[in-house]
């Protein structure tokens, strides 16, 4: 009975208490985010993996590369997969002063298989990241499809775990590639899962420059 009566009245209280609520909650919620930048309170670089089977672990990585640019950081990149010859990250980055781009060497491919070959090319650029890795000046490191050489056991993942927990303490450093050996997984301060929804791929779409390349 008591429903009929005052109803602007009552959707008035209604109105209130749930912008009293709502209140309460964004007061809630700014109380926890001020509290983690509080606690959030070191300076230092961190570790970055992206792994996963969905596309955008590279060019993730490769935007990252461009936002430190933006700020006048020394960078780094070693591809540790030698798949094109002129893709649209090295036509561009190879040619800007604050980059050094290595691609691996001799040997790996999907096409040809040689596996010794493979192993040596695998070794020599991991020697080359290790002097990245004990190399102040460069503020940022990327060690695109790292993950495929620990895979095929060309590389050792303790020995990858160890140089990268020595590196200097403001070195930013991103590894992508699908699979992530544990050992690199449990130093990271970071680590992104880039699921395979769909690909254009499979839709019947050619591979193209300016996305795939
Ligand atoms: P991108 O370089 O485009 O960011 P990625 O690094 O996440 O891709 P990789 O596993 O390195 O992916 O594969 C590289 C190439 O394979 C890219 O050309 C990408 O478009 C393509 N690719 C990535 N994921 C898929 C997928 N799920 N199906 C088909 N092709 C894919
Ligand atoms: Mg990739």
């Amino acid at each position: 009975m008591s429903q009929h009566h005052s109803d602007d009245n009552h959707s008035d209280d209604n109105t209130d208490q749930e912008a009293s609520r709502y209140q309460q909650r964004m007061a809630t919620k700014k109380r926890i985010v001020d509290e983690r930048i509080a606690n959030a309170d070191q300076e230092r670089g961190v570790l970055i993996v992206l792994k996963g089977n969905g596309k955008g672990k590279s060019s993730s990585a490769f935007g990252t590369m461009a936002r430190a640019m933006g700020h006048g950081q020394r960078c780094a990149v070693i591809q540790f997969i030698k798949g094109r010859r002129a893709t649209g990250e090295y036509l561009f980055f190879n040619e800007h002063p604050q980059v050094d781009f290595h691609v691996m060497g001799h040997g790996f491919s999907w096409e040809v298989r040689d596996p010794e070959r493979e192993r040596q090319a695998a070794q020599e650029a991991w020697a080359l990241a290790e002097r990245l890795l004990a190399d102040d000046q460069y503020h940022f490191l990327l060690f695109d499809e790292l993950s495929y050489m620990i895979k095929y056991g060309y590389l050792d993942a303790e020995q990858i775990a160890r140089a990268l927990k020595a590196r200097p303490a403001h070195q930013n450093v991103m590894i992508t590639g699908r699979t992530m050996a544990r050992e690199i997984q449990d130093i990271a301060d970071t680590i992104s899962i880039i699921h395979d929804e769909r690909h254009a791929f499979r839709l019947g779409v050619k591979a193209q420059a300016g996305i795939e390349y």
